[in-house]
């Protein structure tokens, strides 16, 4: 089968592979989409802390079972699945302590990363994620669309931990795939008003399309120009969705007083970022984080794509063959593509 392998930075050939057989608890999957993501972009630029090349590429896909190992229950030959990117473990402090997205064991098999991924005819999907976070697909949803379970995941996890209240006003920080599920969901759960902040005025008319009330685009001023649409007290709830170290420390400034922060887009170890320490005693500020998903957001983010209630069909601007993976990240550096859903 072909298959996408990544080297190291900035080296991915298509290679010829071994079909992957099914083993005990396992499953192999046809891909039939698999989709590009911020963060494989990432990987392919400058490596990834739990990228073990070489390795095939690809946690974003949706496809059909294709074989199914010993010991596996609820899954046969020729059911459309989506699977998404890990799963928990189960039994470490984490996992039972309902954090999940926290297991101790959650970087041994990620598909894509430590486990070889969905960038391939057919991707072998490890017992443990049979088990917890593989679903069957109703007929009605299309696999482009069933694949975004992932990103979609990840969002309502932190969106569930940010707890906005409806009527609060919230402020996006970026406007990616991310930043545009956020606008969706602060809308569906009530927000008095959503306003975005991006360098790109193409996906700000987007956000503005998904629901954002404002949009600004970022520079020197966009402080101010929060600070005057919120009465000048900052934002309820500010979402950062970049991942720089400059947008961190720009959303700890246009959080009001007893306002939180979350911060949802990941910098590299060794980051330090600064906050006013004055700011989080008196004025009570609450600084949140957010990583990755459990297998109830995973669950509750397949049925709003199944029913439509969030639209991930906007964030995916291109399709393409597998085979043009590399021309799909230069796409995206160059700000031309969002996600693009690539064919095997
Ligand atoms: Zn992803
Ligand atoms: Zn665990």
């Amino acid at each position: 089968m072909n298959a996408v392998v990544f080297h190291g930075p900035r080296t991915l050939s298509i290679e010829e592979t071994k079909e992957p057989r099914a083993g005990p608890g396992e499953l192999v999957v046809a891909t039939k989409v698999a989709l590009t993501c911020g963060t494989d972009l990432k990987m392919y630029n400058r490596g990834h802390p739990y990228a073990k090349p070489p390795i095939v590429m690809g946690h974003e896909f949706a496809g059909i079972v294709s074989q199914v190992g010993e010991k596996v229950t609820g899954f046969k030959e020729g059911m459309r699945v989506v699977a998404a990117n890990s799963a928990p473990c189960g039994e470490c402090y984490y996992c039972q302590h309902s954090q999940e997205n926290l297991c101790d064991f959650l970087s041994e098999n990620i598909l894509g990363f430590s486990h070889s991924g969905a960038y391939a005819d057919y991707v072998k999907i490890p017992s443990r994620i049979v088990a917890r976070n593989t679903i069957e697909l109703e007929k009605s949803i299309d696999f482009k669309l069933a694949a975004c379970v992932e990103p979609l995941a990840c969002a309502l996890h932190g969106f569930e931990i940010a707890d906005m209240k409806a009527g609060q006003n919230v402020v996006i920080l970026g406007a990616g795939p991310i930043g545009l599920l956020y606008i969706q969901l602060a809308k569906m759960y009530g927000a008095g008003s959503i306003i975005t902040v991006a360098r790109s005025r193409k996906k700000l008319s987007l956000a503005k399309r998904l629901g954002s009330n404002n949009t600004i685009v970022a520079n020197e001023r966009q402080i101010e120009e929060v600070k005057r649409l919120t009465d000048g007290r900052g934002a309820d709830l500010v979402i950062e969705a970049v991942g720089l170290p400059q947008t961190w420390e720009t959303a700890f400034q246009i959080t009001r007083k007893g306002g939180k922060t979350m911060f949802f887009g990941g910098c590299p170890a060794g980051t330090s970022v600064r906050v006013e320490a004055y700011r989080v005693h008196y004025e009570e500020m609450t600084l949140l984080g957010s990583f990755h998903h459990t297998p109830r957001a995973v669950r509750r983010a397949l049925g709003m794509i199944t029913s439509g209630d969030v639209d991930v069909s906007s964030l995916i601007t291109h399709d393409l063959p597998l085979s043009r993976t590399v021309d799909a990240f230069a796409m995206m550096s160059e700000g031309r593509a969002m996600k693009v859903a690539l064919f095997p």
